[in-house]
């Protein structure tokens, strides 16, 4: 029965919850026991030790079977619930937990407990959603492994020895894994797309302001955005829905009504849709794009299955995209400098003296506490965008980034005019072995080379599985792109392509993963 509960989907689950088949209790416990049997455990500082998916780093075992609990209790006493009341789900640790600790992964937040919920959080609590967690992310959300966590690194279920994707790799290998129906992600460049391509499983990034920022710990305030994390377009559609929404707390937050993202994704209909194919992210396996030849070839296919839906298909050129990834690493680090200057050791956090002063300064203080708290990545970021941001440099880099990012734009929008979405591989590879780049950052920033631009724009975008690659035989994904506020074409497409490519494999991607523990030493 467990193991059951664990694969159904969470519109499944919300089903047979409405029915009163199942109580929320056990479904809780199901994929409680799950997270117990193979994430492995941590010491006491918090780091991963030994064997595990280790895609948790906090679990709240308790609150949650008492919030089950309480769901039952309800629904036995009659109470209409929102749709998704009693699915559990687990949150990314950068959105604050009223009373659950939050670190973002940094050292920087050891022991911080938030006294105030995300207004996403707060979303998913009225939705009386369960809440198992909070996942593992690289530190502030800076990476595409999670091996930028403080507290160890997160591993792909599909091959322990692989990474996960990033930054939030926790919350795609807690789905692949079967330890939660549901998660929650932030993608300021591609760290809920990047993970979905490489572990299976579906990441949405909404449209720009379309889900509020309130109580997200900032990275680059005008590229983050939260979204949902699903192992099926449906569940994405679900969860898009409790999540987005105008919010006062947020300045950035869109007031027109969320797109129906439910109805979109049971549509089934892609007839005379056009889907524009972008030659700056389709790569040349030949001219050496960085595109994996096994990636390139699900994501033909694909392309393939939308022309035997019925859709038509255009190549379209976006050429400020080539450029894209440079400007984005110029605005990331500058706003991202600004927005961690107030981890200061002064009112939360990490605090450490200075070694040998016995009377330290408060900057001192500062210094001290930040050498100690922040990883190399984020230490890389904050140098590299104090001084794109300095007098003198501000025209030449951070400058001429923001022009680039006016170009990205037009390119969208002359993209379309001739489109109604447009498609590329996710990410040009499939998961790398742990280890494998980082030591060369660049090559880890390449990544995002296909996902940064919806970033850039504000554009929603979508990832959902194209197959394995053959080469590996590692999930490859491929990226849907809408307009602005078009979000719910993102599912109408997405819908369509999942059923056509579950046809050709005879089940959910995710029925290949092989099975586990075993999950590497
Ligand atoms: N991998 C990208 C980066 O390192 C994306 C980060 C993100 O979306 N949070 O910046």
């Amino acid at each position: 029965m467990a193991e059951e509960l664990i694969r159904r989907t969470a519109a499944e689950l919300a089903g047979a919850l409405t029915r009163r088949e199942v109580s929320s209790v056990e479904v809780t416990r199901a994929h409680l026991d799950r997270i117990a049997a193979v994430d492995g455990t941590r010491d006491a500082d918090g780091v991963a030790t030994g064997p595990g998916v280790h895609a948790f780093l906090h679990v709240s075992a308790e609150s949650a079977l008492a919030e089950a609990a309480f769901v039952d209790a309800a629904r036995a006493a009659g109470e209409t619930l929102p749709p998704l009341a009693g699915v559990p789900i687990a949150v990314k640790d950068v959105m604050t937990t009223r009373g659950v600790p939050t670190t973002c992964g940094s050292r920087i937040l050891t022991g911080w407990v938030p006294p105030y919920d995300a207004t996403v959080v707060r979303k998913l609590k009225e939705s009386r959603l369960v809440l198992l967690g909070k996942t593992n992310m690289d530190e502030f959300a800076m990476g595409s492994s999670t091996e930028h966590s403080a507290y160890g690194p997160t591993r792909n279920p599909w091959d322990p020895t692989r990474i996960p994707g990033g930054s939030g790799g926790g919350s795609a290998a807690a789905l692949a894994a079967f330890e939660a129906p549901l998660a929650t992600g932030t993608d300021t460049g591609g760290s809920i797309r990047q993970p979905a391509s490489v572990t299976g499983t579906v990441g949405v990034k909404p449209t720009y302001g379309a889900v509020s920022r309130y109580g997200l710990v900032a990275l680059a305030s005008s590229l983050d955005q939260a979204g949902p994390c699903a192992r099926t377009v449906l569940d994405t559609a679900l969860l898009h829905a409790v999540m987005a929404g105008h919010d006062p707390r947020d300045s950035t937050s869109l007031s027109d009504p969320v797109p129906d993202v439910v109805a979109a994704a049971t549509t089934m209909d892609v007839s005379g849709m056009r889907i524009g194919v972008v030659r700056e992210l389709h790569g040349d396996a030949e001219n050496g794009s960085g595109y994996q030849a096994g990636v390139l070839r699900r994501f033909d296919e694909a392309v393939e299955a939308l022309v035997d839906a019925g859709a038509k298909v255009v190549e379209v050129s976006c050429p400020s995209f080539t450029t894209a990834l440079a400007a984005y690493y110029l605005i990331l680090p500058s706003e991202a400098s600004s927005n961690l200057a107030k981890f200061d050791a002064m009112r939360y956090g990490l605090r450490v003296r200075p070694e040998g002063v016995s009377d330290p300064t408060a900057e001192q203080v500062m210094a001290a506490s930040r050498a100690a708290g922040f990883g190399d990545e984020v230490k890389r970021r904050i140098i590299l965008g104090a001084y794109a941001l300095s007098s003198g440099y501000y025209d030449a880099y951070y400058g001429s980034a923001q022009k680039v990012r006016t170009l990205v734009q037009r390119d969208f929008a002359a993209a379309f005019a001739e489109a109604d979405v447009l498609v590329s591989p996710t990410s040009p590879t499939t998961a790398f072995p742990l280890g494998a780049k980082l030591d060369d950052p660049l090559s880890m920033y390449l990544q995002d080379v296909a996902t940064i631009p919806a970033n850039l724009a504000g554009v929603p975008g979508m990832s959902l599985p194209a197959g394995l690659a053959d080469e590996d035989g590692l999930p490859v994904g491929v990226q849907i792109l809408a307009p602005a506020r078009a979000d719910d074409r993102l599912y109408r497409v997405g819908a369509v392509l999942e059923a056509a490519l579950r046809g050709r494999w005879g089940g959910p991607l995710l029925d290949r993963i092989p099975e586990f523990p075993p999950l590497g030493g």
